[in-house]
């Protein structure tokens, strides 16, 4: 198949266009690179956009902004490509792929981190390491620092730092019309304030400053206990959380153990004093009998790859989510009981856990809205096409995820994680946003009049009615 079979005149012209404006490499069939290209970490996507600009610089990515404008092409943006709904890449689309963007320097003097647009969190965590420094990431160092920042960042750091988020100090962005600002508490502060939880839908980042933290080690590692103990374990956990001080985040969950039967994980981060961790994390051990669990003083970055092994790129995976404000006893025999029924063996629980300097923030303060103390259940089913627990396709796990989702949402608080909510869950993605959903509708039309940015979660500039009010 060659390129004119399937590309409509405009994209062929943009195509054009767009080799002789960058200096980044353009990308589109039949070049070898173009399908290495399009792969992002869900197998599942498989969407074919007519051309991905890897853009070098800025004014790449106005120029392609403009390029896309010009001929009519629906855009995306791609940064470390974990979103699994796969929003970065639009059929017939204008890709903007900031993989050749992830240049970050850290200034120990300042404690801040320069970070260029694609960069992912490992990259900034790397960078800020040798200064005995940490960003505020999530769990896995391939995710992207943009993506994950625009819309929340959920991490271990949380109970300390905050999200994500709440550590960005400034971004620049290059805007729907072509313009590039810059967006912190002085310049541009509504746009500053929206970009804080409102996605990829005010334009595209090209770079970030981060505040970081003194950090070398943690007290931490990966407590695992049979699946058979996950009802007495989860209450313990839900006791200790609810009185965790700033300095312990924990996460909890399920995944496959080598036997393929579930095996529930605590993974504590501790950043305090030594003894008073230790007491800490003994207590944690004793919510059960573990089968194992190495807990001591590791790197930070060491910490984040502990997920590894189970969020392999291109297994298909379907997510579901819930916020829950704690876990009662009838949403802690659900999650076990699903997972006691799980349909394959690389399905998983995650629950991260909300509290601490996250949830001091003003819900009005940063567009993300929900900043009391909750639990984050992510529900991921991914299944492998080749094995012959994937041949049951992905409609069995996808039922299972669903089926769990739909059994906690008696328990869950209006809304989800805008980043992990799909894009057939429009209306909870706008009540994430709560009594700051008006307020972002209004930026939207202000900033993005014509919807050229359609991002992680859907923001149209035309929404109105009963969800602000
Ligand atoms: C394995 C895995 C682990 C995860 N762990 C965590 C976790 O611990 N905590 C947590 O909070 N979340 C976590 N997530 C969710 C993750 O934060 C989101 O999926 C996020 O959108 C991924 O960003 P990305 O750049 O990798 O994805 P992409 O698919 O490249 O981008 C997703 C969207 O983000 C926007 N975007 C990305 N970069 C830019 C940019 N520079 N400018 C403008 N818009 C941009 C665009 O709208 C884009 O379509 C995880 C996801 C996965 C798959």
């Amino acid at each position: 198949m060659t390129s004119s079979t399937f590309l409509t005149q405009e994209a062929a012209a943009a195509i054009g266009v767009l080799r002789s404006a960058l200096r980044g490499a353009v990308l589109a069939a039949p070049d070898p690179a173009y399908d290495g290209a399009r792969r992002i970490w869900n197998g599942a996507i498989d969407r074919r956009p007519a051309v991905i600009a890897r853009c070098a610089d800025d004014n790449d990515v106005a120029a392609a902004v403009r390029i896309a404008r010009e001929h009519d092409l629906p855009l995306s943006v791609l940064g470390g490509g974990h979103d699994w709904g796969g929003r970065s890449l639009r059929e017939g689309g204008l890709v903007i792929d900031l993989s050749a963007m992830r240049g970050v320097s850290v200034d120990p003097r300042t404690a801040t981190a320069a970070v260029q647009g694609g960069a992912r969190a490992g990259d900034v965590v790397a960078a800020a390491h040798p200064h005995g420094l940490a960003p505020v990431t999530g769990l896995v160092k391939a995710v992207g620092m943009a993506g994950l920042t625009l819309a929340g960042g959920y991490g271990l750091l949380i109970g300390a730092h905050g999200l994500a988020l709440d550590n960005l100090l400034s971004a620049r962005v290059v805007l729907a019309d072509g313009r590039t600002v810059t967006a912190s508490a002085d310049d541009n502060p509504d746009l500053y304030w929206a970009l804080r939880g409102g996605g990829g839908n005010f334009g595209v980042v090209t770079a970030m400053s981060y505040r970081v933290h003194p950090l070398d080690t943690v007290l931490s590692g990966l407590v695992l206990f049979p699946i058979t103990q996950g009802r007495t374990v989860l209450r313990g956990y839900r006791e200790l959380i609810a009185e965790a001080p700033d300095e312990l985040t924990v996460m909890t969950g399920f995944f496959g153990g080598p036997d393929g039967r579930p095996l529930l994980f605590l993974l504590p981060a501790w950043i305090g004093d030594q003894t008073r961790g230790e007491g800490i994390v003994n207590r944690l051990r004793r919510l059960g009998t573990p089968v194992t669990g190495q807990v001591g003083r590791i790197a930070y970055q060491d910490v984040l790859g502990q997920f590894d092994p189970s969020v392999v790129n291109g297994r298909h995976t379907e997510v579901r989510t819930r916020w829950l404000t704690e876990l009662t006893e009838d949403s802690i025999a659900m999650l076990v009981t699903a997972m006691t029924r799980v349909t394959s063996p690389f399905s998983a629980l995650f629950i991260h856990h909300f509290h601490g300097a996250a949830a001091r923030v003003p819900a009005a303060g940063t567009a993300f809205a929900l900043r009391r103390d909750h639990v984050l259940v992510e529900i991921v089913a991914s299944w492998d096409t080749s094995s012959p627990a994937g041949a049951g396709g992905g409609s069995t796990h996808g039922r299972w995820a669903r089926a769990l989702s739909e059994g906690l949402a008696k328990h869950a608080l209006p809304g989800g994680y805008p980043n992990l909510l799909g894009g057939d869950e429009h209306e909870r993605a706008l009540r994430s946003y709560g009594g700051n959903l008006a307020r972002l509708l209004e930026l939207k039309r202000q900033f993005d009049p014509d919807d050229v940015f359609t991002a992680v979660p859907a923001l149209h500039p035309a929404m109105t009615g009963n969800l602000t009010k």
